[in-house]
């Protein structure tokens, strides 16, 4: 099996010289050593070679995981911890079944709508009704969620909305100076249309037409760290189907997905096309920041204090962390403060905030402190899922500031 072999050649590279346990957010939490990638290393290791049974403590360890990839920037042996740990929840996940243990609840129904994008649709048509209508806000002021232990859940509900369909051709403003194609997502296109919609905007306006492929879907992120790797493979594979027929750059808004359509190449190997789509994959910033930007274009001036959080995606595993900074230093009058702890993960990590909540929270409560003493009028981060988790902490600590992509900000502040 791939993933018993993925395992084996990951971990018997760490030579265990501790020097990315300062770096695991889940081992400063916690200091314990089975909490470090050090110590989930081995457990992986023993889970392959079978030394060691399946067992509630050692999946626990390695649920606890954030998959944030901050020890794998540091590692001097170069493990590649995230190939490690999504094929070892791959292993468990085979192993449970074996067994005949359940798949988890919840994570089964996040699966299940990202997989269609005509579910998620729904779905945040739904959502936008609770919103609009007024049902949130009563179930809110009188402590139903509470009482139905729905509270959390309801926090996390960004403020939707209403959904566009996106046209699948959208032509440059002046003369065309090239083609590239976008990524939509499941989660991008549900809590973040406006950066979608801001980016094709940014496109034009350099001189980009751009192609949005009906056929695409899911990254298969989800799957993928939560170790159903066959479903996330399938995900993957229609992917490179839509996206085949071009050389162009493949651009994509949400770094969490822009992370994994990157390293398809990783999980498919027995197809070079998987290899060509993960080569063309650019996230927004980066090309956006890589481009050349016509003379004339320029931004209204916004005289305001503007904190940028850099996702663990982002930073540990595209390493295109310096870009926003750079785009929205185009804006004059702005106030550029980096998020202190920026390279500590803020506890969104995909499903975890949903997972494992309470550790997800204590994440996240650093990161509200610094906000509250910063009070910035603005918050900007470039993946969803860290959007909405922020954002429910914000509202939670009374704090106004608004959350926005970075291509959002860059949009609204752009000259006619
Ligand atoms: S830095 Fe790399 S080699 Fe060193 S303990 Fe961590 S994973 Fe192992
Ligand atoms: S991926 Fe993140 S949480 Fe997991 S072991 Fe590495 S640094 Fe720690």
């Amino acid at each position: 099996m791939d993933s018993v072999i993925h395992i084996k050649q990951e971990a018997t590279k760490c030579v265990a010289c501790g020097l990315c346990l300062p770096h695991c957010p889940t081992y400063n939490l916690l200091q314990d050593e089975a909490e470090s990638p050090r110590g989930r290393l081995s457990l992986m290791l023993a889970l392959a070679r079978e030394d060691l049974p399946l067992n509630a403590k050692l999946e626990s360890h390695l649920a606890r995981c954030l998959d944030c990839r901050a020890c794998e920037k540091v590692c001097p042996s170069y493990v590649d911890f995230g190939l490690a740990l999504d094929s070892a929840r791959a292993v468990i996940e085979s192993r449970r079944a074996e067994a005949g243990l359940p798949a988890c609840k919840s994570t089964s129904l996040i699966e299940w709508l990202v997989e269609q994008p005509a579910r998620m649709r729904r779905l945040t048509k739904l959502l936008r009704l609770y919103q609009q209508s007024g049902l949130q806000w009563l179930l809110r002021i009188s402590r139903m969620l509470r009482l139905l232990r729905l509270d959390h859940l309801d926090a996390d509900i960004p403020r939707l909305t209403p959904l566009k369909d996106l046209a699948e051709f959208h032509p440059a403003m002046d003369k065309s100076k090239g083609k590239v194609v976008l990524f939509t997502g499941c989660q991008a296109e549900m809590a973040d249309q406006p950066a979608l919609a801001s980016s094709i905007r940014l496109l034009n306006r350099l001189g980009y037409e751009v192609h949005i492929p009906v056929k695409q879907n899911c990254c298969g992120a989800l799957h993928l760290h939560a170790g159903h790797r066959e479903k996330a493979i399938e995900l993957m594979r229609r992917n490179i189907d839509a996206f085949s027929g071009g050389n162009e750059a493949i651009l994509s808004v949400a770094s969490g997905c822009t992370a994994t359509l990157g390293e398809y190449n990783k999980y498919i190997n027995d197809n070079k096309s998987a290899s060509g789509f993960s080569a063309r994959i650019k996230d927004i910033n980066q090309f956006l920041e890589g481009a050349t930007w016509p003379e004339g274009i320029s931004f209204h001036s916004l005289p305001r204090r503007i904190v940028v959080h850099n996702p663990c995606s982002l930073t540990h595993v595209l390493r295109q962390e310096d870009k926003p900074y750079s785009l929205l230093a185009k804006i004059p009058g702005a106030e550029i403060l980096s998020l202190p702890e920026n390279n500590l993960c803020c506890g969104a990590a995909g499903a975890y905030h949903l997972t494992q909540m309470s550790i997800a929270k204590r994440l996240r409560d650093p990161k509200i402190m610094h906000l509250k003493r910063l009070i910035p009028d603005i918050l900007v981060t470039s993946n969803p899922g860290c959007a909405t988790f922020l954002g429910a902490g914000l509202r939670e600590a009374g704090l106004a500031t608004e959350v926005l992509h970075p291509v959002t900000l860059l949009a609204r502040q752009l000259k006619p």
